[in-house]
């Protein structure tokens, strides 16, 4: 199975918060638990430099609180750096549900849940993730205001699934330019890997451009769906990392290049959705580069979500949110260039940016 998870038998060995890795300096994790609904959360709030910390919840069923708590704080990062590349005024958070979303969401935990987001009066705002809905956004908006996402018919910006694959695209066809010198991607050879609520615009635009898709998901149902719906292949094999293709697009969960699929990837390109694609990410980011392997950073490229929920937030209209989007392509390609010319990784190069950001408005405030 995939998750954004890594070592989680080593964890324990480490102090429990602060000591991890994926603690990376966050200003506040609150852990939420309400025994009448089976509520179990924990939100991370890593950074509100730029402003408050906005980040989805993600309702997942752990196999344990370690993985669950590293999970949380390796999203929440990831939320500070997405924003402040993006260049919105937000900062980075996230929170994580432990269950199953299938099983043991009920409109009493989420709002819950919202009770808890409420308490903290603004710091920490929550949109969609992995086992989310809409409607969940809405449940939640009963009891907080601090939630985006909601319906359209209620204020909100709807689904930002769609958004997010069309940015996730136009960063393909960045790197697509950088690593073929054409962004035309008719005829590449493109494995989608998870063909959920993101997944599924990525093929749909892939499929406009006469690419030549492959799609992979543990859905049978989703897998014959898409099918039928765009007439792409599934994957029959074992082993989608060891095969020849163009463009690798993670659009599962995260971690996906590790230590084992490192040496097995023939690909030229990863571009994808998923949050926190390496591992490791200044091991597996390096090794990808050692390979000439192009890596479009996840954080960066599927920011059209975000994007889509902040227009709640500050009013701007459609146009707008398309224009920020399809930006991604041009910032892909810089940051490409930037890691080439400066001879890092292509993450690197977007953190550094990211983090300059960050210091520049720390600097400002302090004056
Ligand atoms: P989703 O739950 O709708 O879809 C995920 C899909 O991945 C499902 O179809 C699931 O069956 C499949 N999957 C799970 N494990 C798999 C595995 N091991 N192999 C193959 N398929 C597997 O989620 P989504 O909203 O489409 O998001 C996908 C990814 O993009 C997530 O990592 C999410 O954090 C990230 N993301 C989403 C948004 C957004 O706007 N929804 C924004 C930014 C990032």
């Amino acid at each position: 199975m995939v998750t954004d998870v890594i070592n989680t038998n080593e964890l324990h060995k480490v102090d429990p918060v602060f000591g991890q890795l994926s603690f990376d300096n966050h200003e506040q994790v609150v852990f939420c638990n309400d025994k009448d609904t089976g509520l179990k959360a924990i939100i991370g709030i890593h950074n509100t430099v730029l402003g408050p910390a906005l980040g989805g919840t993600r309702m997942w069923n752990y196999t344990n609180e370690w993985e669950a708590l590293n999970d949380v704080l390796r999203l929440s990062r990831g939320m500070t750096y997405k924003s402040a590349i993006t260049g919105l005024n937000l900062g980075g958070g996230k929170a994580v549900l432990i269950g199953d979303a299938k099983t043991q969401k009920t409109p009493e935990l989420m709002r819950k849940f919202g009770e808890f987001v409420h308490s903290l009066s603004g710091k920490y705002i929550t949109a969609e993730d992995v086992g989310m809905t809409t409607a969940d956004m809405d449940t939640v908006r009963e009891v907080t205001p601090y939630v985006t996402g909601i319906s359209e018919s209620i204020g909100g910006s709807g689904n930002p699934s769609p958004i997010t694959g069309y940015g996730v695209f136009m960063g393909m066809k960045a790197a697509a330019k950088f690593r073929f010198g054409t962004d035309v991607l008719e005829d590449k050879v493109v494995f989608v890997q998870g063909i959920g609520n993101v997944g599924e615009t990525v093929v749909e635009h892939l499929v406009n451009e006469g690419a030549k898709v492959t799609i992979t998901d543990i859905n049978q149902e989703r897998l014959e769906e898409v099918k039928k719906k765009y007439g792409v292949s599934i994957y029959e094999g074992n082993d989608l990392y060891s095969e020849e293709m163009d463009i690798y697009a993670p659009c599962a969960l995260g971690a996906t290049i590790n230590d084992d699929t490192i040496n097995k990837f023939k690909t030229k390109v990863i571009a994808g959705a998923a949050n926190n694609q390496l591992a490791v990410e200044a091991v597996h980011g390096k090794l990808l580069q050692d390979k000439g392997i192009v890596y479009a950073p996840d954080f960066l490229i599927n920011a059209g979500g975000i994007i889509n929920v902040y227009a709640e937030l500050e009013g701007y209209d459609r146009k707008e949110i398309m224009r920020k989007t399809e930006n991604i392509y041009n910032t892909t390609l810089e940051i490409l260039n930037n890691a080439k010319a400066n001879n890092i990784t292509a993450n690197q190069a977007a953190l550094n940016i990211a983090q300059n950001r960050i210091d520049a408005r720390k600097a400002e405030n302090k004056r």
